[in-house]
């Protein structure tokens, strides 16, 4: 990577960022299109959020990916929040814009595009969330956007996966989630789910676990999405294989959610080709084969 006087600079703010994985995607694509762009970690301490949004602005930064646990605090710094991010309450991708940077949410268009690329549909189908956590709920907002057919959001805490169902159920303007408890899973309605693994069961080091074992409720399910990454495989993702289904994980939404950002900084497409090579880059810093 050659640096000069003309050198962009993009990076990730977060507290910790040392375990990130957007480096790799984001130079190995500046990289392959020719873009004089660095991107780099930025650990910013508890408190200073505004102080780094409005730094990182002054500094001439092309744009800035946000992580835990300041997704949601740095909305009151922008100039301006695209309304998916919005609605959702966290941001995850800045752009620079005239005066200000302007915010956007690209981990639910990454988890559409890795859908999309893996030949998966969810307009129209009958989909269930595991958790209720801030994640979740944005996976709940998502389906209503794609215009699915049914939600169903089981979480440990059944309250929360009953809020979030009003929340969704206000925006689409009709009853189409439901929330209630994990032990509930025995008497969903359907037969052949779209489902979404969005608690933090199964994550390294923990990865023996899964949030719910019964084989039946797997029987159900045609198609699972695990959102943890980190394994690669999750035992999740086993006992939907074990019982008929096409499972997939969540490191292709990790991906599209750096490529979006990077397309949003700088007008460049990236095509599959391309998405593939940042992949394998990605996946060599996470040490995965
Ligand atoms: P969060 O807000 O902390 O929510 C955690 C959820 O997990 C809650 O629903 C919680 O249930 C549930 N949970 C935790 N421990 C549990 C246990 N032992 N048994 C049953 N349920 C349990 O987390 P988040 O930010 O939504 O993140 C959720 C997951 O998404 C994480 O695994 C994260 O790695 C993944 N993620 C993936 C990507 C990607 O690009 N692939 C991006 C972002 C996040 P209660 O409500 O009952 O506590």
């Amino acid at each position: 990577m050659k640096i000069d006087g003309y050198t962009r600079v993009c990076g990730v703010m977060g507290n910790p960022v040392e375990h990130t994985m957007s480096p790799a995607i984001h130079n190995t694509l500046a990289e392959a299109l020719g873009e004089n762009l660095a991107y780099v970690p930025f650990r910013v301490p508890t408190g200073a959020a505004g102080e780094a949004v409005r730094g990182a602005y002054a500094l001439n930064l092309l744009g800035m990916n946000v992580t835990v646990p300041y997704k949601s605090e740095v909305i009151p710094f922008l100039k301006e929040t695209d309304p998916l991010a919005e609605t959702i309450g966290a941001v995850n991708t800045l752009v620079r814009t005239e005066g200000g940077f302007k915010g956007y949410n690209t981990d639910m268009p990454g988890l559409y595009r890795a859908m999309c690329e893996d030949g998966v549909k969810i307009e129209g189908e009958d989909v269930l969330i595991l958790g209720a956590g801030g994640v979740a709920r944005a996976v709940a907002i998502l389906a209503v956007d794609k215009g699915v057919r049914q939600v169903h959001i089981l979480n440990r805490t059944a309250e929360k996966a009953l809020k979030i169902a009003d929340e969704v159920n206000d925006l689409a303007g009709r009853a189409l989630a439901k929330g209630c408890g994990l032990e509930d899973c025995a008497s969903l309605p359907g037969e052949s789910y779209l489902a979404i693994q969005a608690t933090n069961v199964g994550m390294f080091p923990k990865t023996e676990e899964a949030v719910i074992e019964d084989a039946a409720f797997y029987r159900k399910i045609r198609i699972g999405y695990d959102l943890v990454f980190n394994p690669a495989r999750t035992r999740f993702m086993a006992l939907v294989e074990e019982n008929g289904g096409r499972a997939f994980g969540g490191l292709k939404m990790l991906l599209y959610q750096g490529i979006i950002a990077y397309e949003l900084w700088t007008g460049a497409r990236v095509d599959s080709g391309l998405a593939e090579r940042a992949y394998g880059a990605m996946k060599e810093a996470m040490h995965i084969s």
